[in-house]
């Protein structure tokens, strides 16, 4: 540690500074307090009807505030709290948070949507996690129902075997699962057949590519095709154009995520959104486009 720091510190004054390294050494080091801190915070980003625009579920995204680099994207800190196993922590946090405020939103009287929550893989792998899940539902009186669990592959293909047996006993509780980030990992369509799986959401990569790339296109349509035979929910990722989303449409794809309709907010944001359930786009205007 020592050495790592005095190394950093020294390459401040060097023609090639590292800030990077710099940085990374502190967000390691602090990441740790971030819970206790109270320097995390939850964002929402709705889950819309493709057809109608209807909030029908929002993700859970962290958010880090950090005293002396400030908001700190997931990007970069996940990776570092993957590595030291923090993220396990991390992950327990948000549940209970989210569960918390289904309960308030609940007792606002507000229609509440499914959350979902993004899971690393190594959850899994430390025995206390069944008690962890099951003690957090049962405190705060959440029904499973309304819980989601994203995994991405990636982070599965290390631990198969835990893995498996772990989303058959979620399952079982009746909390959902979705596959994150599909089809950029190696396996996908193994783990959709093996894993009991309620959605896929399509990579924002594949998103990106509709109106650039024909062969892109043909491929998120077979996702589609093949998701809605294995009677699938699927979720695209990443749509800001009215063309992705009337692409979408016109496939049928139940639901869309992105900044075209609401990037992630705020709780106090996300819990207006709900109430009005306002829609920022006009979705007539993309059905005219799809007729195209
Ligand atoms: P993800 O789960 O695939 O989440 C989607 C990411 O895409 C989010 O980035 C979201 O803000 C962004 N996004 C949504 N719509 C659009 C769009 O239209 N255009 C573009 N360019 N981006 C869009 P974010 O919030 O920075 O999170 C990045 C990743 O960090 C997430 O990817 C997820 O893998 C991870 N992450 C976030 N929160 C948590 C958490 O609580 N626990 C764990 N383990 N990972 C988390
Ligand atoms: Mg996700
Ligand atoms: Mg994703
Ligand atoms: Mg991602």
């Amino acid at each position: 540690r020592a050495k790592k720091l005095g190394k950093d510190t020294y390459q401040i004054y060097s023609p090639s500074l590292n800030i990077d390294s710099f940085k990374q050494y502190y967000l390691e080091r602090d990441l740790r307090k971030s819970i206790e801190n109270n320097e995390l915070q939850i964002y929402f980003q709705p889950r819309v009807e493709a057809s109608t625009g209807k909030i029908v579920s929002a993700e859970a995204l962290i958010r880090w505030e950090h005293p002396v680099w400030g908001m700190v994207s997931p990007g970069e800190f996940i990776p570092l709290a993957e590595e030291t196993g923090f993220v396990n922590e991390i992950g327990d946090w948000v549940l209970k948070e989210v569960c918390r405020f289904l309960k308030e939103w609940e007792k606002d009287n507000l229609s509440i949507v499914p959350i979902s929550i993004n899971i690393t893989a190594q959850r899994f792998l430390k025995s206390n996690w069944k008690e962890m899940y099951t003690t957090i539902l049962e405190d705060t009186g959440t029904d499973p129902a309304l819980i989601e669990l994203e995994i991405t592959e990636t982070t599965i293909i290390q631990y198969e075997k835990p893995v498996e047996d772990a989303l058959i006993y979620l399952k079982e509780l009746g909390i959902r699962i979705a596959l994150d980030d599909f089809g950029t990992g190696y396996s996908s369509l193994s783990y959709i057949h093996k894993f009991p799986i309620d959605t896929i959401k399509i990579d924002q990569s594949f998103t990106r590519q509709i109106t650039k790339s024909d062969d892109v296109e043909v491929i998120i349509k077979s996702i589609i095709f093949m998701a809605k035979g294995l009677k699938l929910n699927v979720v695209a990722e990443g749509v800001e154009t009215f063309e992705q989303l009337a692409f979408y449409r016109n496939q049928d794809c139940s639901e869309i995520q992105g900044y075209l309709y609401s990037k992630p907010v705020p709780k106090k944001d996300f819990r207006s959104l709900l109430k009005r359930q306002m829609l920022k786009i006009s979705f007539d205007e993309s059905t005219q486009l799809s007729k195209n």
